[in-house]
């Protein structure tokens, strides 16, 4: 997500551009194509209502004139106010681009940057990057690199029991574009029942502590009680069965995975249970009961450095200044999260290409706070961070305010470093 969004921005701007990219020449746990900027779990990249954090990014990316976006929106499938994707199409536009723009991609894996290099190095390398350039990360900053996350099965359209899931958004605002699947009370109990007794892939127990919370398994979720569920990814309020036009007890939602319609994901199913635990768990859902599974829910290493600790403000390496770091591997969060700090750093990296300072963006926006947050904030405890209305100083004016001030103040910016040309 980064890589491509620097190439192209940087490759826009004349510069010569390669992307190393080990797929698919070597895989990483949780990609499957040799394409650039695949979409690993969800094909969501959330809202686009500017009261939510990820819709206002949305907006500042475009000032920028995002590569990310372009593809997004050339690839939208319906999923109400999320922008949702096609994840074959979205991944397709993103690599035929970069090729266009001549940019080249060199598929091989990157296990050191030469230390005398002249070259400006970006490690965009994820949440799963190699072992073997991680090990050398390690070996360079000093520190341990990673905690663990979920991501939820994917199933065949033609194989959900359409005389049971029904159609619906939540209150009944959005496009119709979720399935669910409804629960009653004895259902809920059979499904939890096995969900919390079912195999899971070991984790060691040093590893354990690295769960991440905010993506927690969902049976791990169902461990912490057994109402958990109902107030996590089955909470069916809101949702009502038109065939008997009541609230189910439980709802698990599933959300268009294609265009096309063709695959579903499970909404809020990230799982770490062994494969043949999967299928059984999934078709104890009433509408599931024949489902095929046509990726399963994985879960894997999520690698990031200590930011704070090792960065400048810019993005690069306190020791190395040819050496930049962009994407979740700086503590980022998120897909779109990903490719707004490859916009923040391609603007750096072709500043000092160009003799000029590099600069930091406005803190009124989304993009500021969050890449000041990750590369300044304090604390011990450095933790992934995705867009939230909590980084900027003035979170509780109306967000409607705040959106305004950040284009504004954004637009103002690019003016002034001469990057005005993007979207409106
Ligand atoms: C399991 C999982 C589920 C996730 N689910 C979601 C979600 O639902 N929604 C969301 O917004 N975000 C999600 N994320 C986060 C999201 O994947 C990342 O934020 C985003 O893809 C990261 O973008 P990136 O550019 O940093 O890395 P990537 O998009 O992963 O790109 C890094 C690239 O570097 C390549 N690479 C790795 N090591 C080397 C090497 N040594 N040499 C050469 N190439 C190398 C990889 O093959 C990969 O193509 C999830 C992450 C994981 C791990």
């Amino acid at each position: 997500m980064a890589g491509s969004e620097i190439a192209f921005q940087l490759a826009k701007l004349g510069v010569e551009v390669t992307i190393h990219e080990m797929r698919p020449v070597k895989m990483t746990p949780v990609h499957k194509t040799g394409l650039l900027a695949e979409l690993v779990c969800s094909n969501s990249l959330k809202s686009v209502d500017i009261h939510n954090a990820s819709g206002l990014l949305k907006k500042e990316m475009e000032l920028f004139d995002s590569l990310t976006l372009k593809a997004a929106y050339s690839s939208r499938v319906p999923a109400g106010k999320a922008l949702a994707v096609d994840r074959e199409r979205f991944s397709q536009f993103i690599t035929r681009t970069i090729k266009e723009y001549g940019v080249e991609v060199v598929n091989e894996e990157i296990t050191q940057i030469p230390e005398d290099t002249q070259d400006i190095w970006i490690i965009a390398t994820g949440p799963a990057t190699s072992d073997g350039l991680c090990d050398w990360l390690e070996r360079i900053i000093g520190q341990h690199l990673y905690f663990f996350d979920a991501v939820a099965p994917i199933i065949s359209a033609d194989s959900i029991d359409y005389s049971i899931a029904f159609v619906a958004d939540r209150y009944g605002v959005g496009t119709e574009d979720y399935l669910n699947c409804p629960m009653n009370s004895e259902q809920y109990e059979k499904f939890y029942e096995a969900l919390i007794a079912a195999d899971v892939i070991p984790v060691e127990d040093f590893d354990r502590n690295l769960l991440f919370e905010r993506c927690k398994p969902i049976e791990e979720i169902a461990r912490s009680g057994k109402m958990s569920l109902l107030f996590g990814p089955l909470r069916p309020v809101g949702l009502v069965d038109p065939r008997t036009g009541k609230q189910p007890y439980a709802v698990v939602q599933l959300r268009k995975d294609t265009m096309d319609g063709t695959l579903y994901n499970i909404v809020g199913f990230q799982t770490r249970l062994k494969w043949n635990e999967q299928r059984r768990i999934v078709r104890l859902i009433p509408g599931l009961q024949n489902a095929e599974i046509v990726r399963y829910g994985v879960m894997h290493r999520n690698i990031y450095i200590n930011s704070r600790r090792v960065l400048d403000p810019y993005m690069r390496l306190k020791i190395n200044n040819r050496l930049f770091f962009s994407g979740q591997i700086t503590g980022v969060e998120g897909y779109l999260e990903s490719a707004a700090s490859g916009l923040y750093v391609s603007l750096n990296v072709h500043r000092i290409l160009n003799n000029l300072c590099p600069v930091v963006l406005p803190k009124t926006t989304v993009m500021g706070a969050l890449f000041d947050y990750i590369s300044q904030g304090t604390g011990t405890n450095f933790q992934p961070m995705y867009a939230n209305y909590g980084l900027l100083k003035n979170f509780k004016q109306p967000r409607e305010e705040i959106a305004q001030r950040a284009l504004e103040d954004l637009n103002h910016f690019l003016k002034q470093v001469g990057l005005n040309k993007g979207g409106s």
